[in-house]
């Protein structure tokens, strides 16, 4: 039924490069939120544990009729919880509000460099679930080049994904292409900077010369450079917009005049200053 082509993970697991992020979606309305993407098409979620929707994306799954095998779905480790046994503990928990015996994907949410627990600590609590089974692939978040090579240097499992922003204002090239030289898939949050893009010149006009919307344009601008997408909308028109991926090819040109749009402009915090625990 899908058209969405899927990523090998460095662990050879498999990911669909487009799914359907939860962020903002409220606890109350996730259930049907979720239910919806999954009847656009959408296999893959991306919840958190911050995010304080996790039950309703599992309550979903289980009402889908789907079988929890045909689902990717990824969670993240809240910030309170970085010393290894609150991150073995919080990810259990996670576990538990989902109601699955395994994630697909377990993320450390942000590095918060300025916290007294090292995120290598982290990580290797990380490493653990890993090895046991109960994560499938375990990833980062927010990590920032110096970041990334510290945990491949001083652990064993290079993560398999970094999730940080990325849209057309904020490239954030080189930290993908660090990720890039250690194997790590880049996902891309805030893929469409929330809306923030979709009235620039260079987009609506792409989009027009192409007769698709200025989300699709950068949804398939990032598809295009290998990242992983997960758009995030309520609106069951948008959701179906946001899937309708496949069937037009940027042209080398397209690409090029989009990446250009780089200014370095953030739509969230800066990790490397970005302490905070709720
Ligand atoms: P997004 O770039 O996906 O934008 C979402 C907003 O854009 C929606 O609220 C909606 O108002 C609007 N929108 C969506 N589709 C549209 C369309 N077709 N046309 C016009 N407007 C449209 O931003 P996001 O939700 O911040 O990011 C997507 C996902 O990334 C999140 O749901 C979450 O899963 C993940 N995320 C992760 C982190 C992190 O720290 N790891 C941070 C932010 C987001």
């Amino acid at each position: 039924m899908s058209t969405v082509p899927t990523i090998a993970l460095n662990n050879g697991v498999s990911i669909p490069q487009l799914g359907f992020g939860v962020y903002q979606v409220p606890p109350e309305d996730t259930k049907e939120a979720t239910l919806t993407a999954f009847e656009v098409g959408y296999r893959h979620i991306d919840t958190a544990e911050m995010y304080r929707n996790e039950r309703g994306v599992g309550e979903a799954l289980r009402e889908s009729g789907l079988d929890r095998s045909e689902v990717f779905v990824t969670s993240k480790l809240n910030n309170g919880f970085h010393a290894h046994d609150d991150a073995i503990a919080a990810f259990e928990e996670s576990l538990e509000v989902l109601g699955f015996d395994y994630l697909d994907l377990f993320l450390i949410h942000w590095p918060l460099p300025g916290i007294d627990i090292d995120f290598v600590e982290t990580w290797k609590a990380l490493e653990e679930v890993y090895r046991d089974g109960r994560a499938k692939a375990i990833g980062v978040s927010n990590f920032q080049a110096n970041h990334i090579r510290r945990l491949v240097q001083e652990t064993d499992v290079v993560p398999a994904v970094n999730q940080i922003e990325v849209h057309p204002y904020l490239t954030n090239d080189d930290v993908r292409a660090v990720n890039a030289e250690h194997g790590i898939a880049t996902e891309a949050w805030s893929p469409i900077a929330q809306g923030l893009v979709l009235d620039d010149p260079v987009i609506t006009g792409i989009a027009k010369a192409h007769g698709k919307t200025p989300a699709q344009v950068v949804l398939r601008w990032h598809v295009q450079r290998g990242d992983i997408v997960f758009p995030k909308s309520v609106t069951r028109s948008r959701v179906e917009e946001n899937f309708d991926l496949f069937d037009f090819e940027l042209s080398d040109s397209d690409l090029g005049l989009i990446t250009a749009l780089d200014k370095g402009q953030r739509t969230g915090p800066n990790p490397d200053e970005f302490n905070w625990i709720p």
